[in-house]
C-alpha cells in the first residue's frame, strides 16, 4: 500500500502528536510511505536519513495552504501514492476537499485532543469544514469522540488511540544513572513529571503542594523534566523554596534518555487541567502511559481523556488538578506507601501491555487503511441519521 503521509508533527521534535505518527509510520506500511513534514535543522536530517520511509522536508510549517497543497499533489503523483494520511484534523482537513478534487484518492486524518477542544459551540464549524472532504477521522478516546462526533462530516469516525512501545518503556530499565545525572541521591523517593512546560499540564500545581510534601517526606525529591514557555516561572516559583528546596529541573531529556529518565521515578504525577473555556484540553496523556508500561504509579489531572489512561485507583490516581488538596492528599499516599507503589506499578505495566501497545493499534490503523482503499467497502460509514452535520 503506497501511503503519503503529510503532517506538521514529526520527530525529532518532542510531543505527543510526534510520538503518535512517528510510532504509526514505523509500523504500517514504512517501506512504502513518504512523509511531507515541517522543515527541519541538522538533528531531523540525521533523524530522517535514519528512517524506512522517505521524508520530505517542506520549505516551512505544513499549514493547510496553495504551496502546500501544490507540493502534496507533485510528491502524491510521484509516489502513486493510494491513500493520504493528515496527521491532524484541523486545520490540515481544510486541504482535504482540494486535494480529493486533484488526486482522487482517500484521505484519512487523525484527531488529537486539540480537535475534541475545539468541537463546541462556537468553534465546531472548524471542525466541520476541516472534515468535509475526509473519509475517515480518527479519535483518540471515548471521550474525544463523543465531543466530535456531532461535527465531524467524514463518512467514518473511528476510535484510534495513540500507544506505547511496551518494549522501549519496561520496568526492566535502570534509572539510576538518570537520578545521579539529576543530583538526585539514590535511596530519595522521587516525584516527577516528564512533559512540556505549559501551563494545561500542572508543573506548578506541583511546586504549589511541594513545601507540605517535602515536610511529610523528608526523604523526597521532586523532578520536572521537559522545556517550555513557563520555564521561568517554574524556576522562580522553585527558587522561592530556598536552597534545601530538593528540586531538579533538567531541561528536556534526548528521546534515547526517557524511558531511563521514567525509571528514575517513584510517582509520576502531571495534574493536568482543562483551560481556556475548554479549548486546552488533553487528549489522553501519552506519558501517563510511558510511566504505567515503566511500572511507575500515575496521578493524572481530570481533563479531557486523561482519566482513561489511568485505571483509577489500581494503576494510579486521578485527580481535579485544580485542587491543592486532592492533588496533595493523592501524591502524600503514593509517597507513604513503597508496597503499594509496587502493586500499582505491576498493575500498570500488565494494564499497558494489554490495552495501550502499538503493535494491536497499528493493526487497527492498517485495517482501516485496508478498508478505505478497497473499492465497495463501506462497513461503519456513518449515516445522516448519526448526528447533526450542519
Ligand atoms: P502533549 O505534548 O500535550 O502531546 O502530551 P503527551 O503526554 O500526550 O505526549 C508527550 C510526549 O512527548 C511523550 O511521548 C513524552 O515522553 C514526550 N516528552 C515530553 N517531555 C519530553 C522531553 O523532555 N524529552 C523528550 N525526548 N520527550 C518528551
Amino acid at each position: 500500500m503506497r501511503v503519503l503521509w503529510v503532517t506538521n508533527d514529526l520527530p525529532p521534535r518532542a510531543g505527543g502528536i510526534q510520538q503518535f505518527v512517528a510510532n504509526l509510520l514505523d509500523r504500517v506500511h514504512p517501506h512504502e510511505t513518504v512523509v511531507i513534514g515541517p522543515a527541519g535543522g541538522m538533528e531531523a536530517i540525521a533523524h530522517d536519513a535514519a528512517q524506512p520511509y522517505r521524508t520530505v522536508r517542506a520549505p516551512g510549517a505544513v499549514l493547510p495552504t496553495r504551496p502546500t497543497r501544490r507540493l502534496i499533489v507533485d510528491v502524491a503523483r510521484a509516489h502513486d501514492a493510494q491513500v493520504i494520511v493528515l496527521g491532524a484534523t484541523w486545520p490540515l482537513g481544510e486541504l482535504a476537499p482540494g486535494l480529493d478534487r486533484a488526486l482522487g484518492v482517500p484521505i484519512v486524518a487523525l484527531s488529537h485532543g486539540l480537535e475534541a477542544g475545539l468541537a463546541r459551540p462556537g468553534a465546531g464549524h472548524l471542525i466541520r469544514r476541516a472534515t468535509r472532504g475526509l473519509t475517515a477521522v480518527t479519535a483518540i478516546t471515548a471521550w474525544t469522540e463523543q465531543r466530535l462526533a456531532p461535527y465531524v462530516r467524514a463518512d467514518r469516525l473511528e476510535r484510534l488511540p495513540p500507544g506505547v512501545d511496551v518494549e522501549r518503556f519496561t520496568p526492566e530499565v535502570d534509572g539510576r544513572g538518570q537520578r545521579e545525572a539529576w543530583g538526585v541521591p539514590p535511596d530519595a523517593t522521587l516525584l516527577g513529571c516528564i512533559s512540556r512546560l505549559v501551563p494545561r499540564k500542572g508543573q506548578d500545581a506541583l511546586v504549589e503542594v511541594w513545601p507540605e510534601l517535602r515536610r511529610r517526606h523528608p526523604d523526597a525529591w521532586l523532578a520536572l523534566v521537559g522545556e517550555g514557555p513557563l520555564e521561568p516561572r517554574l524556576r522562580r516559583a522553585v527558587g522561592r523554596l530556598g536552597s534545601d528546596g530538593r528540586v531538579v529541573m533538567p531541561g528536556r531529556v534526548p528521546w534515547p534518555e526517557l524511558p531511563a529518565s521514567y525509571a528514575a521515578l517513584d510517582v509520576f504525577a502531571m495534574p493536568c487541567r482543562t483551560r481556556l473555556a475548554g479549548t486546552d484540553v488533553e487528549g489522553l496523556g501519552i506519558v501517563y502511559l510511558e510511566a504505567q508500561a515503566c511500572g511507575v504509579p500515575v496521578v493524572a489531572g481530570r481533563s479531557g481523556g486523561a482519566p482513561e489512561a489511568v485505571h483509577d485507583g489500581v494503576t494510579g490516581s486521578v485527580v481535579d488538578g485544580r485542587d491543592s488538596d486532592e492533588l496533595l492528599a493523592a501524591l502524600d499516599r503514593w509517597l507513604s506507601d513503597p508496597a503499594g507503589r509496587r502493586v500499582a506499578g505491576e498493575a500498570g505495566t500488565a494494564w499497558t501491555r494489554r490495552r495501550w501497545a502499538w503493535t494491536a493499534i497499528a493493526e487497527r490503523f492498517a485495517s482501516l487503511l485496508d478498508e478505505v482503499t478497497t473499492p465497495g467497502r463501506t462497513a461503519g460509514r456513518r449515516s445522516p441519521g448519526d448526528g447533526p452535520r450542519g
